[in-house]
């Protein structure tokens, strides 16, 4: 490592608010599926700032759009409206089949959304306040009070308590644990299509069939939060459509915007006729014209250069690759995800191999202190894969 990129990290590490155990690399540019630091290394990146670079680095289509946009007009207040807004909203409808869509900031704000859109249905039906929603153990949902409050992680919420209350806790997967919370107080139940953070576990299709079924009989909202596992991900453009059960409430983020700090929470015209009205929710920057240039830019890329149909091409052999490093090594338990979002469970930490890939050129991250996630961008071909897995094999085995 040179002295420049060394004093940048020292910088960082004064002067940022120390939140992260950083990997010693200061990144500079990014090309297609590589990225490159201070240096000049070249890295294969598997991880696409956690499932955010869908498209890959430098895509002349997408920062032409973006700076386009950036000569017109960058932002706008949401009391006018805006044709990237109008436009990249009738495109989000388009592919996810929900009726109306409502632009964030972030993936937590996403959340933030959905759940106080949950909460204000259930206080129109019956006047009262203190609504319950159920969340899943192990879930993840972002960093701010409410979404940290359906956040399936005692650890990430211990020092923060009290959260927002009257949120109850279930089991992905095991219909009995979710029936055992609910009560007539329950206005939502919450949970990732594919949980990402919490070890890449995907909700069954039976599973999700039956909540949806008693959100049906007993009038509870369905909020899917497609955030990390949405956006092509698992080969469809939600990971729901996969099985067919539409929720009421969605969330996104993450690859929407490919990198343009941008979030959406969806529901069905149902659930928008009774929830949120004027007055009762905003955001200054949320889905402004730049934002809402890239999901729309993002929207057409996806069609236009067949992301979906490389996923579903490359996924499988990606899985086969895992499974044979899996069959080769002892201190490999398991390989699980969906499509392009997998996991390598070990039975050890796996940050000292995440750190020697780094070395030999290859970014990768964990989900938990034992599991290797590769969430590479959606444009990733067999020989990245090839590629990929060399390393990866040198740096469990040495
Ligand atoms: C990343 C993530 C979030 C939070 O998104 P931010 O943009 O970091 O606020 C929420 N839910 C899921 C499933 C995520 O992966």
């Amino acid at each position: 490592m040179s002295e420049a990129m060394k004093t940048y990290i020292e910088q960082a590490e004064r002067d940022l608010l120390h939140t992260y155990n950083r990997y010693q690399i200061v990144i500079d540019r990014g090309d297609g599926v590589y990225l490159y630091d201070t240096d000049g290394k070249k890295y294969l990146d598997f991880v696409s700032g956690i499932a955010v670079f869908a498209l890959g680095y430098h895509n002349t289509e997408y920062n032409d759009a973006l700076k386009s946009q950036i000569d017109k007009v960058i932002h706008t207040s949401n009391y006018y409206y805006n044709v990237p807004a109008v436009e990249a909203a009738r495109k989000l409808k388009a592919v996810s089949g929900m009726d109306r869509v409502f632009f964030t900031n972030s993936g937590a704000e996403a959340i933030e959304g959905a759940i106080k859109a949950a909460r204000k249905y259930a206080y129109l039906k019956d006047g009262t306040t203190g609504h319950e929603i159920i969340a899943m153990n192990h879930s993840f949902h972002g960093r701010t009070f409410g979404a940290l409050s359906v956040t399936g992680n005692p650890n990430y919420r211990a020092p923060f308590e009290p959260m927002i209350g009257h949120v109850k806790f279930a089991d992905l997967n095991d219909l009995e644990s979710v029936k055992a919370q609910i009560t007539d107080r329950t206005c939502a139940i919450l949970l990732e299509t594919v949980q990402g953070e919490g070890g890449l576990f995907p909700a069954q299709e039976e599973f999700l069939r039956q909540v949806r079924e008693l959100c049906d009989e007993r009038d509870i909202l369905l909020i899917l939060d497609e955030i990390q596992c949405g956006m092509g991900r698992t080969g469809y453009m939600f990971a729901w459509q996969r099985y067919g059960v539409r929720p009421d409430i969605m969330t996104s983020a993450k690859a929407l915007g490919c990198g343009v700090p941008v979030g959406a929470f969806l529901m069905t015209e149902r659930v928008a006729q009774s929830s949120l009205a004027p007055g009762d929710h905003g955001t200054t920057y949320g889905g402004n014209p730049l934002a809402c240039a890239a999901v729309e830019k993002v929207l057409d890329l996806f069609e236009k250069d067949h992301i979906i149909e490389n996923v579903r091409e490359v996924a499988p052999y990606l899985e086969s690759r895992l499974e044979e490093l899996k069959d080769k090594y002892d201190c490999i338990a398991e390989r699980r995800g969906v499509g392009l979002m997998q996991g390598l469970v070990f039975r050890q930490p796996v940050r000292e191999i995440i750190d020697r890939a780094l070395e030999r050129g290859l970014i990768l991250i964990n989900a938990g202190a034992e599991i290797i996630r590769f969430v590479p961008p959606l444009v990733i071909t067999k020989e990245n894969v090839d590629e990929m897995i060399s390393v990866l094999d040198t740096c469990i085995g040495s």
